[in-house]
């Protein structure tokens, strides 16, 4: 079988220019694309549409094309002598450019073939939008981690029709499927042509006859939906954990976005978290101050005994090692923290008040560190 000449295949004059040899060839690979034209001819006749639109959209092949004709390509006679044809299905030299990426090239008006425009298109298939949802925990929800379920309201994909919007799918009659409208401008300086997304479809390259009653045409409806989210232990407040995939559904058939959960921990009114350590304030008197004692010291799970020492100072720390909040994911555990504070008492009856008026004519003096740098300093 004779070779149809390359410029009798797209359709267009030997003096058609760049922009009419692409338009050509994205009208006609949407036609003849194996995918949506099951004649038993359509993959020739891609595949030589494709071979056609290699060679004359790159002015060097085209120009030797032009002086020799097929001979300049073809010495065996056939196809599978050019350079990236012989699999059927050509990727034009991008190995990392799939099927997909390919077919919403030529449908959308993206045309991203020569590596430099990326211009998005709205058919692409997208990853749905993310939804932020914050939850309020405990103190101790958030220290030994909790199950809560989340009621929120997310879009989802439109059964009805599929995500699609609409029934009954036709080419855009406005854009033949490009997805793109050209418009000519002329001004004084020449006229510009430019490309524009096509009004009709929105960029898709298709319409539908029937719009979706169910979601209005929007392919996705809104939907509440409950998830129940597993808080692990030793959140904080700021934090987020993602729920993969339970957000809004995905466009073109992209996967849905995500859920974040982001925390706010309430405050306790004994224990204070600072990181992974818990400080708590334990009240004892002065006498226990003074002379040590035994104290039955509640945390947040069970208790310990306390041995505080004679002549403890007020804001003395006794540290229990692995007591505190878990780090998220981890075995290790923070440290809880016991903050003396001794309280002065501000009523005496009349008996303690004899006591300390008794205390007050010895020398409490002595032992102190601090006092006896604090006279030092002030006899100089
Ligand atoms: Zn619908
Ligand atoms: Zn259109």
């Amino acid at each position: 079988m004779a070779k149809r000449d390359y410029y009798e295949v797209l359709g267009v004059s030997k003096t058609a220019d760049e922009k009419e040899i692409k338009s050509a060839f994205r009208r006609l690979a949407k036609k003849y694309h194996p995918d949506l034209n099951k004649d038993k001819d359509a993959p020739e006749k891609f595949k030589e549409v494709q071979e056609a639109y290699e060679v004359l959209s790159d002015p060097n092949k085209r120009q030797t094309y032009d002086k020799y004709g097929h001979a300049a390509f073809d010495q065996n006679g056939d196809t599978s002598g050019f350079g990236g044809f012989s699999g059927g299905f050509s990727n034009f030299g991008f190995d990392d450019i799939d099927l997909s990426d390919i077919l919403s090239g030529v449908f959308g008006g993206g045309f991203n073939f020569g590596g430099s425009s990326s211009r998005r298109t709205s058919n692409r298939a997208q990853k749905g939008k993310d939804t932020l949802y914050q939850i309020r925990l405990s103190f101790m929800e958030a220290v030994y981690g909790c199950n809560k379920d989340i009621t929120l309201d997310v879009y989802e994909k439109c059964d009805e029709c599929n995500g699609k919007g609409g029934h009954k799918e036709e080419t855009c009659s406005r854009c033949h499927g490009s997805g793109t409208v050209t418009e000519e401008q002329r001004t004084m300086f020449g006229s510009f042509v430019s490309k524009t997304t096509c009004p009709e479809c929105k960029g898709k390259g298709k319409v539908y006859k029937e719009v979706c009653m169910e979601c209005k045409g929007k392919g996705k409806i809104k939907k509440r939906k409950t998830l129940s989210v597993t808080v692990p232990a030793g959140v904080d407040t700021g934090q987020q954990i993602r729920i993969k995939e339970k957000g809004e559904a995905g466009i073109n058939g992209g996967p849905n976005g995500d859920v974040y959960v982001e925390f706010y921990v309430e405050e306790h009114q004994v224990f204070k978290r600072e990181g992974n350590d818990i400080y708590m304030e334990l009240p004892i008197n002065v006498v226990e101050a003074t002379l040590g004692c035994r104290k039955d010291v509640p945390l947040m799970r069970e208790s310990v005994v306390l041995n505080i020492p004679e002549g403890t100072q007020n804001g003395d720390k006794h540290r229990l090692k692995g007591k505190g909040v878990p780090y998220v994911n981890s075995s290790r555990v923070g440290d809880l923290y016991i903050v003396i504070k001794v309280v002065i008492p501000t009523k005496l009856d009349r008996k303690q008040r004899e006591l300390f008026n008794e205390l007050s004519k010895t020398n409490l003096d002595d032992n102190s560190d601090f006092i006896n740098r604090f006279k030092k300093f002030f006899k100089k």
